[in-house]
């Protein structure tokens, strides 16, 4: 497993759309081992390839109960609605308020290529919206409420997403 580098602001492959992955490859593994090892280092909630530079449609999530792996995610249902705090380890240092489903249903391919199918409410919610948006060449950026703002690292604590 290794660290990589995550892509930020103003790299366009942030704004690309990521492709369908048909199968996994031990190439697919690495990556998704290396994306799982690089949210935690950087103490991120989730994590989309384009992210490392790689446009798959695979995204891990890890909101405090162990990493999740979606492959091919797709929201089937939301309902709901909750304001909060949204950041992104693309836009380093900064947050903002973004309105999201408080309930989101996904359906997406485990690592056998199983489907699978998540339910999420509130921080996980979130998450799954956040990590489908980058897959399509979204960022939060451009439902953010008002201004970004500057967080400081001390600002941090285990319920803010990131
Ligand atoms: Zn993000």
């Amino acid at each position: 497993m290794a660290i990589r580098t995550i892509r930020t602001e103003g790299d366009a492959i942030l704004g690309k759309k990521s492709r369908v992955v048909t199968e996994i490859t031990p190439r697919t593994q690495d990556l998704i081992d290396d994306m799982i090892e690089t949210m935690y280092e950087a103490n991120g909630v989730g994590l989309a390839a384009v992210q490392v530079g790689v446009l798959k449609r695979i995204v891990v999530i890890d909101i405090g109960e162990g990493p999740m792996i979606l492959i091919n995610p797709e929201i089937l249902e939301t309902a709901g609605s909750q304001t909060g705090d949204e950041g992104c380890l693309s836009v380093p240092g900064l947050s903002g308020t973004v309105t999201r489903p408080n309930y989101v249903k996904v359906k997406a391919l485990n690592e056998d290529m199983e489907e699978v199918i998540y339910e999420g409410e509130e921080l996980l919610a979130r998450a799954f919206c956040h990590e489908i948006d980058h897959l399509d060449g979204h960022m939060y950026t451009e439902l953010v409420e008002g201004e970004l703002r500057k967080v400081s690292y001390n600002d941090f604590d285990e319920d803010d997403f990131q």
